[in-house]
């Protein structure tokens, strides 16, 4: 196909409107492809109130979302559903949806891989491969919302990728989620989970979105971060918490810190004590999680007697700590374990 065709969904309304004026067309008629587009519909033949010889110049220029599902496991437990979504230049990533009692929620990839290296993560295992355009980001939640049939009522970027590492087009892809005439989802009801990349949480805070944020800290100080997380040698934690500090003064929102508890790493009493002092007085929460094991990492999951510990002293500092749920944990879709190409296992559809 040439380049010169466009997903539609990498365009702000203003941006279609001025591509649909130049074809000598009205203004509303942006507004009906707008509303097509966003209620799901993925051809333009069907948008049926628009005449013929005007959806073929659509079709010439145009494609709409780029995104399909080739497969999907639902879980048997509880309802998670991972889509194997394929790009339109055959490139794959995963997103999950989860069912909760509030709503339902997509974790939706931001690249194609990740190269930030964390040694427990799958996804970070192959490299990176590219960005996704904000456009692929929407066609994400458009698909899996049709899919499911239910709306899509909050969205986390805790899918495949660095959010901050495509610092613009996950910008793009937040406000147009929250526009009134898309999904109109609130700001609230979002939420952006960062390894810590620095520069750009302080340049997230002047955006003054009311957006969660979520710190992958897995860590109570630098050497042992280290050892597990190449990003840390770049951004101390002191940086990190004051760029946290930051965060909750600008826009109000509570901080969590994601901290996954692997066995002897990072699980013992001395690490909870270190990780209670330092972030005791911040607005936040800590959410552990037991590490989902991932093949060829060699780590394994904290015993419960270690888990419960590390709790019970988060809490005697004062911090709101709870342990995840584990979701999904029958089909390879919890935390860290969706990766960017199709695993044999993946191939049977539930
Ligand atoms: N790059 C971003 C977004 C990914 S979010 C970030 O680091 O926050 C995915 C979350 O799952 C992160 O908190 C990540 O650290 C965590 N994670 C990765 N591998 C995991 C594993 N094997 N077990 C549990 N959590 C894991």
């Amino acid at each position: 196909m040439a380049s010169s065709v466009i997903n539609v969904f990498d365009l702000e309304f203003n941006e279609l409107k001025d591509e649909i004026t130049r074809l000598g067309e009205p203004v509303y008629r942006a507004k009906q492809v707008w509303q097509w587009i966003y209620q799901g519909t993925d051809s333009f033949d069907d948008m049926t109130n628009l005449p013929k010889s005007f959806r073929d110049k659509l079709k010439g220029l145009f494609y709409i979302g780029g995104v399909s599902i080739v497969n999907k496991l639902v879980s048997r437990k509880d309802g998670t559903r991972k889509y194997l979504l394929a790009l339109k230049d055959g490139k794959i990533i995963e997103s999950v949806l989860m069912k909760y009692h509030y709503g339902n929620s997509v974790c939706l990839s931001t690249q194609i891989g990740c190269r930030m290296g964390c040694s427990f993560c799958a996804s970070s295992k192959l490299g990176i491969d590219r960005n996704l355009s904000a456009g692929e980001m929407v066609a994400q939640i458009i698909a899996i919302q049709k899919d499911l049939a239910e709306k899509i009522s909050h969205i986390v970027l805790m899918g495949i990728g660095e959010p901050f590492d495509n610092y613009d087009n996950v910008i793009r892809f937040l406000r147009r989620m929250n526009s009134p005439d898309t999904l109109n989802i609130s700001y609230r009801r979002m939420t952006v989970s960062t390894c810590g990349l620095v520069p750009e949480m302080l340049k997230f805070a002047e955006e003054e979105f009311p957006v969660n944020l979520s710190i992958s800290l897995h860590a109570p100080n630098d050497e042992v971060r280290k050892s597990i997380m190449p990003i840390a040698k770049k951004y101390p934690i002191d940086k990190i918490l004051e760029a946290c500090h930051i965060y909750t003064q600008k826009t109000g929102r509570r901080i969590t810190f994601e901290y996954t508890l692997i066995k002897d790493i990072n699980d013992k009493n001395e690490h909870a004590q270190e990780l209670g002092e330092r972030l005791a007085g911040l607005l936040c929460h800590v959410n552990l999680i037991p590490v989902n094991t991932v093949e060829g990492t060699g780590y394994s999951k904290s015993e419960r007697e270690r888990v419960e510990n590390f709790k019970k002293v988060i809490e005697e500092y004062g911090l709101p700590v709870t342990v995840r749920r584990e979701l999904g944990s029958d089909i390879a879709a919890s935390c860290g374990q969706l990766r960017k190409r199709l695993v044999e296992s993946d191939r049977m559809v539930d």
